[in-house]
Protein backbone atom coordinates (compact mmCIF):
# COMPACT_ATOMS: atom_id res chain seq x y z
CA UNK A 1 0.00 0.00 0.00
CA UNK A 2 1.22 3.42 -1.05
CA UNK A 3 2.12 5.42 2.33
CA UNK A 4 1.89 9.64 1.51
CA UNK A 5 4.51 11.74 3.14
CA UNK A 6 1.47 14.47 3.21
CA UNK A 7 -2.05 14.36 3.78
CA UNK A 8 -3.65 12.44 0.64
CA UNK A 9 -5.10 15.55 -1.86
CA UNK A 10 -9.00 14.86 -2.09
CA UNK A 11 -10.66 13.38 -5.32
CA UNK A 12 -13.30 15.82 -6.52
CA UNK A 13 -16.29 13.85 -7.13
CA UNK A 14 -19.30 15.24 -8.94
CA UNK A 15 -23.24 13.59 -7.65
CA UNK A 16 -24.85 11.67 -11.17
CA UNK A 17 -28.59 12.28 -10.94
CA UNK A 18 -30.19 8.88 -10.62
CA UNK A 19 -27.32 7.03 -9.31
CA UNK A 20 -25.50 6.03 -6.20
CA UNK A 21 -22.05 6.35 -7.97
CA UNK A 22 -20.06 9.66 -8.39
CA UNK A 23 -18.10 11.14 -11.36
CA UNK A 24 -14.71 11.36 -10.43
CA UNK A 25 -12.72 14.45 -11.82
CA UNK A 26 -9.63 14.39 -13.51
CA UNK A 27 -8.81 17.28 -15.08
CA UNK A 28 -10.54 20.64 -16.22
CA UNK A 29 -10.61 21.70 -19.78
CA UNK A 30 -12.38 25.02 -21.12
CA UNK A 31 -12.90 25.59 -24.72
CA UNK A 32 -12.71 29.96 -25.37
CA UNK A 33 -14.65 32.14 -27.67
CA UNK A 34 -16.97 28.93 -28.90
CA UNK A 35 -20.36 31.26 -29.32
CA UNK A 36 -20.28 33.35 -32.50
CA UNK A 37 -21.68 36.86 -30.55
CA UNK A 38 -19.79 35.89 -27.52
CA UNK A 39 -16.57 36.41 -29.50
CA UNK A 40 -18.16 39.72 -30.64
CA UNK A 41 -18.62 41.07 -27.43
CA UNK A 42 -15.42 40.48 -26.33
CA UNK A 43 -13.95 42.49 -29.40
CA UNK A 44 -12.79 38.95 -31.75
CA UNK A 45 -14.26 37.71 -35.33
CA UNK A 46 -16.52 34.71 -34.81
CA UNK A 47 -14.52 32.95 -37.62
CA UNK A 48 -13.46 29.52 -37.14
CA UNK A 49 -10.38 29.80 -36.03
CA UNK A 50 -8.95 26.81 -34.71
CA UNK A 51 -10.45 26.31 -31.18
CA UNK A 52 -8.33 27.38 -27.82
CA UNK A 53 -8.21 25.83 -24.76
CA UNK A 54 -7.13 27.02 -21.36
CA UNK A 55 -7.50 24.98 -18.17
CA UNK A 56 -9.07 25.33 -14.53
CA UNK A 57 -8.25 22.97 -11.98
CA UNK A 58 -10.51 19.93 -10.33
CA UNK A 59 -10.88 21.26 -7.35
CA UNK A 60 -12.06 24.73 -9.06
CA UNK A 61 -15.45 22.76 -9.67
CA UNK A 62 -17.86 23.72 -6.84
CA UNK A 63 -21.62 21.62 -6.09
CA UNK A 64 -22.44 23.88 -2.95
CA UNK A 65 -24.52 26.55 -4.90
CA UNK A 66 -22.36 29.61 -3.01
CA UNK A 67 -19.26 31.70 -4.97
CA UNK A 68 -17.27 33.35 -2.73
CA UNK A 69 -16.34 36.65 -4.10
CA UNK A 70 -12.93 36.05 -4.35
CA UNK A 71 -10.16 38.16 -3.64
CA UNK A 72 -7.97 40.80 -6.02
CA UNK A 73 -10.43 41.54 -8.35
CA UNK A 74 -13.07 43.79 -8.79
CA UNK A 75 -14.85 42.67 -11.86
CA UNK A 76 -15.67 39.16 -11.58
CA UNK A 77 -18.23 38.11 -14.70
CA UNK A 78 -20.46 35.25 -14.77
CA UNK A 79 -20.08 32.98 -17.92
CA UNK A 80 -22.51 29.90 -18.51
CA UNK A 81 -21.12 26.88 -19.89
CA UNK A 82 -22.72 22.82 -20.44
CA UNK A 83 -20.00 20.68 -18.88
CA UNK A 84 -19.27 17.79 -20.82
CA UNK A 85 -17.92 14.81 -18.58
CA UNK A 86 -15.70 11.84 -20.42
CA UNK A 87 -16.52 7.92 -19.50
CA UNK A 88 -12.94 7.55 -21.25
CA UNK A 89 -10.47 8.76 -23.86
CA UNK A 90 -7.60 8.24 -25.35
CA UNK A 91 -5.15 10.29 -28.72
CA UNK A 92 -6.41 10.52 -31.75
CA UNK A 93 -10.02 9.82 -31.37
CA UNK A 94 -12.08 9.82 -34.62
CA UNK A 95 -14.72 12.80 -35.25
CA UNK A 96 -17.00 9.65 -35.72
CA UNK A 97 -16.06 8.22 -32.24
CA UNK A 98 -16.05 11.16 -30.19
CA UNK A 99 -19.27 10.97 -28.39
CA UNK A 100 -19.01 6.98 -27.64
CA UNK A 101 -16.12 9.23 -25.02
CA UNK A 102 -18.89 11.45 -23.21
CA UNK A 103 -20.45 9.97 -20.19
CA UNK A 104 -22.98 12.86 -19.10
CA UNK A 105 -23.05 16.39 -19.16
CA UNK A 106 -23.45 19.36 -16.33
CA UNK A 107 -24.64 22.86 -15.92
CA UNK A 108 -21.41 24.86 -15.06
CA UNK A 109 -20.13 28.29 -14.72
CA UNK A 110 -17.17 29.16 -15.81
CA UNK A 111 -16.68 32.57 -13.80
CA UNK A 112 -14.01 35.07 -14.77
CA UNK A 113 -11.89 37.78 -12.90
CA UNK A 114 -12.37 39.62 -15.50
CA UNK A 115 -9.82 42.22 -14.45
CA UNK A 116 -6.84 40.33 -13.63
CA UNK A 117 -7.94 38.12 -17.78
CA UNK A 118 -7.37 41.66 -19.11
CA UNK A 119 -4.23 42.68 -17.42
CA UNK A 120 -3.38 39.03 -18.75
CA UNK A 121 -4.37 39.32 -21.85
CA UNK A 122 -2.70 42.62 -22.33
CA UNK A 123 0.95 41.46 -21.63
CA UNK A 124 0.64 38.28 -23.27
CA UNK A 125 0.78 35.74 -20.09
CA UNK A 126 -1.67 32.84 -19.07
CA UNK A 127 -4.75 33.39 -17.67
CA UNK A 128 -5.07 31.46 -14.52
CA UNK A 129 -4.95 33.59 -12.34
CA UNK A 130 -8.42 35.12 -14.14
CA UNK A 131 -9.99 31.79 -14.52
CA UNK A 132 -8.42 28.62 -12.16
CA UNK A 133 -9.00 30.55 -8.62
CA UNK A 134 -11.03 28.83 -5.85
CA UNK A 135 -14.71 27.47 -6.31
CA UNK A 136 -14.68 29.59 -9.90
CA UNK A 137 -16.21 26.88 -11.56
CA UNK A 138 -19.86 25.97 -9.57
CA UNK A 139 -21.46 23.34 -11.18
CA UNK A 140 -24.57 21.30 -10.69
CA UNK A 141 -24.98 17.02 -10.51
CA UNK A 142 -23.92 15.34 -13.49
CA UNK A 143 -26.97 13.47 -15.62
CA UNK A 144 -25.99 10.57 -17.51
CA UNK A 145 -25.88 10.19 -21.22
CA UNK A 146 -28.17 7.04 -20.88
CA UNK A 147 -30.87 9.51 -18.95
CA UNK A 148 -30.93 12.61 -21.10
CA UNK A 149 -29.15 11.48 -24.56
CA UNK A 150 -26.31 13.39 -26.29
CA UNK A 151 -27.42 17.00 -26.26
CA UNK A 152 -26.56 18.90 -28.92
CA UNK A 153 -29.32 22.01 -29.22
CA UNK A 154 -31.27 23.73 -26.37
CA UNK A 155 -31.57 26.88 -24.43
CA UNK A 156 -29.01 27.89 -21.63
CA UNK A 157 -29.92 30.73 -19.91
CA UNK A 158 -28.70 32.87 -16.76
CA UNK A 159 -30.47 35.26 -15.00
CA UNK A 160 -28.64 37.79 -12.60
CA UNK A 161 -31.32 38.38 -9.27
CA UNK A 162 -34.16 37.11 -12.00
CA UNK A 163 -33.03 39.46 -14.76
CA UNK A 164 -32.02 37.56 -18.03
CA UNK A 165 -28.43 37.76 -18.81
CA UNK A 166 -27.76 35.34 -21.15
CA UNK A 167 -29.98 33.59 -23.20
CA UNK A 168 -28.34 31.65 -26.16
CA UNK A 169 -28.45 27.86 -27.56
CA UNK A 170 -26.18 25.23 -27.11
CA UNK A 171 -26.55 24.51 -31.37
CA UNK A 172 -25.05 27.95 -31.51
CA UNK A 173 -21.61 26.41 -30.86
CA UNK A 174 -18.79 27.36 -33.26
CA UNK A 175 -16.90 24.00 -32.90
CA UNK A 176 -19.62 21.28 -31.58
CA UNK A 177 -18.99 18.75 -28.86
CA UNK A 178 -17.65 15.47 -31.11
CA UNK A 179 -15.04 18.31 -32.73
CA UNK A 180 -13.42 19.53 -29.42
CA UNK A 181 -13.24 16.22 -28.37
CA UNK A 182 -11.37 15.17 -31.31
CA UNK A 183 -9.33 18.02 -31.30
CA UNK A 184 -8.63 18.34 -27.42
CA UNK A 185 -7.29 14.44 -28.07
CA UNK A 186 -5.02 15.66 -30.75
CA UNK A 187 -2.94 17.65 -27.79
CA UNK A 188 -3.68 15.75 -24.90
CA UNK A 189 -4.29 12.15 -23.93
CA UNK A 190 -7.70 12.57 -22.65
CA UNK A 191 -9.70 10.11 -19.99
CA UNK A 192 -12.42 8.78 -17.70
CA UNK A 193 -12.85 11.55 -15.31
CA UNK A 194 -12.47 14.70 -17.54
CA UNK A 195 -14.57 17.85 -18.13
CA UNK A 196 -14.76 20.40 -20.80
CA UNK A 197 -16.33 23.28 -20.45
CA UNK A 198 -17.62 24.15 -23.92
CA UNK A 199 -18.09 27.97 -23.69
CA UNK A 200 -20.72 30.58 -23.47
CA UNK A 201 -22.95 32.59 -25.11
CA UNK A 202 -23.12 36.67 -25.80
CA UNK A 203 -24.09 38.42 -21.89
CA UNK A 204 -21.64 38.14 -20.24
CA UNK A 205 -21.39 40.22 -16.96
CA UNK A 206 -20.51 41.36 -13.02
CA UNK A 207 -21.98 40.03 -9.68
CA UNK A 208 -21.49 41.42 -6.55
CA UNK A 209 -22.04 39.68 -2.88
CA UNK A 210 -25.69 38.74 -2.47
CA UNK A 211 -26.26 38.09 -6.45
CA UNK A 212 -28.41 35.03 -7.51
CA UNK A 213 -27.47 33.28 -10.43
CA UNK A 214 -30.02 31.21 -11.95
CA UNK A 215 -28.93 28.94 -14.40
CA UNK A 216 -30.68 26.47 -16.90
CA UNK A 217 -29.60 24.27 -19.67
CA UNK A 218 -32.63 22.38 -21.65
CA UNK A 219 -32.46 18.42 -20.90
CA UNK A 220 -30.41 19.47 -17.45
CA UNK A 221 -32.82 21.30 -15.07
CA UNK A 222 -31.72 24.32 -13.34
CA UNK A 223 -29.11 25.51 -10.91
CA UNK A 224 -28.99 28.43 -8.46
CA UNK A 225 -25.97 29.90 -7.22
CA UNK A 226 -25.89 32.94 -5.10
CA UNK A 227 -22.60 35.23 -4.60
CA UNK A 228 -21.85 35.05 -0.91
MN1 LIG B 1 -15.74 30.43 -20.59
Amino acid sequence: MTVFAVQQPKITALPIVGMSETFPVRRVYCIGRNYAAHAVEMGHDPDRDPPFFFQKNPDNLDITGEFPYPPRTADVHHEIEMAVMLRSGGTNIPLKQSLSHVFGYALSLDMTRRDLQGIQKKMGRPWEIGKAFERSAPVGPVHAVQSVGYLEQGRLQLKVNGIVKQDGNLNQMIWKVPEIITYLSEFFELAAGDVILTGTPAGVGPVTKGDVMDVSVEGLGTMTVRVV
